[in-house]
């Protein structure tokens, strides 16, 4: 049988694990949702998978031993990655922010060297996952959520469940056009994709345009940073909150792709609330304002009528909860309440 195991001593737990960039946060999400370990170690994307699952289970056998816990015993691990995820083998499709990382037996990877069982998804349907639950939409569905950080990602939650479309691909958002034939260049390939319109590269990029025109002059703080090349999309940001007129034009264009992206899965989904999350988003109302009032001027009236826009509630953590939850959620109860595998 299982080693001593009561299956009464021990609460059910799950191991939620987030991959980005640089970083691959980890959490321990207890089965009253509430968070009783966190932490992170270096993606080192370069480096390619095999040394990042590694690094991930000797943190997150730490974590849990931090918390008087026993790894073996969670009733599974969900990994959101940032990628086009296949849903039945758990293999990354698609990377482009991920080089190396194609082709990534995420599933396998992760199960042999955890020893439990992996399920894995894309990491904005993960954060559309914990913001249905447990942030901005709570109580309302379908959710849609768009995440607009150095790609733009979407997730829809319908049911109380993440949408995985015929393969997993579904809610790839940011890949939406935005142009019929002209527009930004996408790392997609494609012009004129909503990602290529938000992500944070293109929110610089748009600042230095804007600046160069010289009208309106950018503030002193902006203006520095432009010219030594270290802006970045949070400080424009964090610029137009304090009411720098070029960083007020870069969020009003913004907003308008982004209200218009809006109005695109309002009309295709009729949702009940429409999230916008990542560090672009940190800019606050400055962008989403501006956005809302696009997005329902655009579509027809009656769609307008029972759909919130709002901003994320999790912050950076969405990706890691959701991935906790949704391993809670293919264990099955029985798991859950043994807290036995
Ligand atoms: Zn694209």
């Amino acid at each position: 049988v299982s080693g001593g195991r009561s299956g009464t001593g021990s609460p059910a737990f799950a191991l939620g694990i987030d991959v980005g960039g640089t970083f691959t946060k980890l959490a321990i999400l207890g089965a009253g949702e509430q968070v009783l370990a966190e932490g992170r170690v270096a993606t080192d994307a370069a480096a390619g998978p095999a040394p990042l699952v590694e690094r991930v289970a000797v943190a997150a056998r730490e974590l849990a031993a931090g918390a008087g816990l026993e790894l073996v015993r969670a009733c599974g691990a969900g990994v959101g990655i940032a990628g086009l995820v296949e849903r039945a083998t758990g293999i990354l499709a698609a990377c482009p922010n991920l080089p190396g990382f194609e082709g990534f037996q995420a599933a396998a990877s992760f199960g042999q060297a955890l020893g439990l069982p992996v399920q894995v998804v894309n990491d904005a349907n993960a954060c559309a996952l914990a913001e249905a639950r447990l942030g901005a939409g709570r109580g309302r569905d379908p959710v849609v959520l768009l995440v607009l950080g150095t790609g733009v990602g979407g997730g829809l939650v319908l049911g109380g469940e993440i949408v995985h479309g015929v393969a997993g691909f579904a809610a790839e958002f940011g890949h939406m056009a935005l142009a019929i034939d002209d527009g930004p260049r996408c790392a997609c390939g494609q012009r004129g994709c909503v990602e290529a319109y938000l992500r944070s590269s293109h929110v610089v990029a748009l600042a230095l345009t804007i600046a160069a025109r010289g009208q309106p002059p950018a503030g002193p703080a902006l203006a520095r940073a432009l010219a030594s090349g270290e802006a970045t999309s949070r400080l424009v940001g964090e610029a137009a909150r304090a009411g720098d007129p070029v960083a007020a034009a870069v969020f009003s264009e913004l907003g308008r792709a982004l209200g218009i992206a809006i109005a695109n899965l309002i009309s295709a989904l009729n949702p009940a609330v429409v999230i916008v999350g990542g560090g672009v988003a940190l800019a606050g109302e400055v962008l989403l304002s501006s956005a809302r009032a696009v997005a329902l001027a655009r579509v027809v009236p009656p769609l307008a009528r029972d759909v919130a826009i709002l901003p994320a509630a999790l912050g950076d953590r969405g990706g890691v909860l959701g991935a906790a939850l949704l391993a809670f959620e293919s264990a099955g109860p029985a798991r859950i309440e043994t807290g036995a595998r």
